[in-house]
């Protein structure tokens, strides 16, 4: 896979910066989430370009630890994944009126519905082609985000099976999300769990029998087995990180971190006591020390929320960012600790070398992994290895 193929731009490759996704730790995360969903089926979610570690190269990894099924949010992520000769089961969920339903239906991409225009556009889409559409109906039991709601399921279904008589559809799945997964003994956990197993027996009645049944994200596919149905829908735990802590942590649930951000230190230079350091000078050094100048910034990513804080691996020691981070760089305090202009720095991996993980950097941005992983900007270069 080149990087090329990931959309990397030709600047980019020549940067300082550089992310390294580790495609057999992907593969590993696949077996071990077969291995937790037990008879559910698993489909790998790949939104947000494989969540900022690349769509195509972490796509192939899944399915070839044996992911059935691939989702993502947006057509055009689907479209991508065909484009790159994917031709398995594919999922896609989030639409806005007017969309090329045509195309993603003679690509035989399976589409959620989430709201009567949905059908409404899509079996219109399936008749003027001539072909049957694959569909998911997608039930709110709480999230209050997509889905159908609980009072206009009835009317769903109904309209569902006129498409259905009309060949305009096939019903291949019944869905929903849950809105606290990763507090699997939250009220509404349970709430939600009763309410599918509600909608799928109402769609039952009406002889609507999908083949596929699936509520589960992550946190729910190791958290909650009555949850896991025919499918589960895992994504953060694809790429070795945890759904959240009351789920467990990576090492406990049995995933490995597949993506570090690494890059090489600009400048590094003495300074007297008393400097100020970037904008603001929020950080002025307590005595003569070395600064070392990192060549990444927000633009890159990397949260200017975690100011003063952002955990690094460099010269040896984990060291807080000093001062403001800036738009395409920031400062680290190495102290009298040897550090060169070229120098590595580590801001997250893995962390079984000493380095800060993801979750350190989510913990310093106020945020959740998902944030940092997806935040990894265009100008950072993507290298990959564990081919399989
Ligand atoms: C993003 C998403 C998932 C995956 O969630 P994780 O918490 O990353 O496992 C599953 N289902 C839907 C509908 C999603 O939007």
């Amino acid at each position: 896979m080149s990087s090329g193929a990931t959309g990397d731009s030709v600047a980019a490759a020549a940067g300082p910066t550089w992310i390294d996704i580790d495609l057999a730790a992907i593969r590993a995360n696949v077996h071990r989430l077969r291995e937790v969903a037990g008879q559910a089926e698993l489909m790998a979610v790949v939104k947000a370009d494989g969540y900022g570690h690349g769509l195509i190269p972490v796509s192939r990894a899944a399915r070839q630890a044996g992911a059935g099924w691939l989702g993502v949010a947006l057509l055009a992520e689907a479209r991508q994944l065909r484009a790159a000769g994917d031709q398995g089961p594919v999922l896609a969920w989030l639409f806005a009126p007017g969309e090329d339903f045509a195309t993603a239906i003679a690509e035989r991409i399976d589409l959620g519905v989430g709201a009567a225009w949905m059908l409404r556009e899509i079996a219109d889409a399936a008749r003027r082609l001539g072909r049957t559409a694959r569909v998911h109906l997608k039930v709110d039991t709480g999230l209050g985000r997509n889905g159908v709601s609980i009072a206009e399921w009835p009317a769903m279904l109904e309209a569902a099976t006129v498409e259905v008589d009309r060949g305009a559809i096939e019903i291949v799945g019944m869905w929903s999300h849950f809105a606290y997964a990763d507090s699997p003994t939250h009220p509404t956990v349970a709430a939600q769990l009763s309410r599918f197993n509600d909608a799928c027996a109402a769609a039952e009645a009406v002889g609507i029998r999908p083949q596929l049944r699936h509520l589960a994200n992550s946190a729910a596919t190791f958290a909650l087995p009555d949850a896991r149905f025919d499918l589960v829908r895992p994504g953060i735990s694809v790429y070795g990180i945890s759904p959240g802590p009351e789920v467990g942590n990576a090492a406990d649930l049995g995933l490995r971190p597949a993506m570090t951000l690494s890059t090489r230190v600009a400048v590094a230079k003495r300074v007297p006591a008393g400097s100020g350091v970037s904008y603001g000078h929020e950080y002025v050094t307590e005595r003569e020390t070395t600064l070392a100048l990192l060549p990444l910034g927000y633009a890159e990513g990397i949260h200017r929320r975690a100011s003063g804080r952002g955990p690094v691996l460099l010269a040896g020691r984990r060291r807080p960012v000093a001062g403001r981070i800036c738009m395409d760089q920031f400062v680290v305090d190495v102290g009298d600790d040897q550090c060169a202009a070229g120098d590595i720095a580590v801001l997250f991996g893995p962390g079984n070398h000493g380095e800060p993980t993801v979750d350190d950097w989510a913990d310093a941005c106020d945020t959740i992994p998902y944030e940092v992983v997806t935040s990894v900007g265009p100008r950072i270069r993507r290298q990959y290895s564990g081919e399989g």
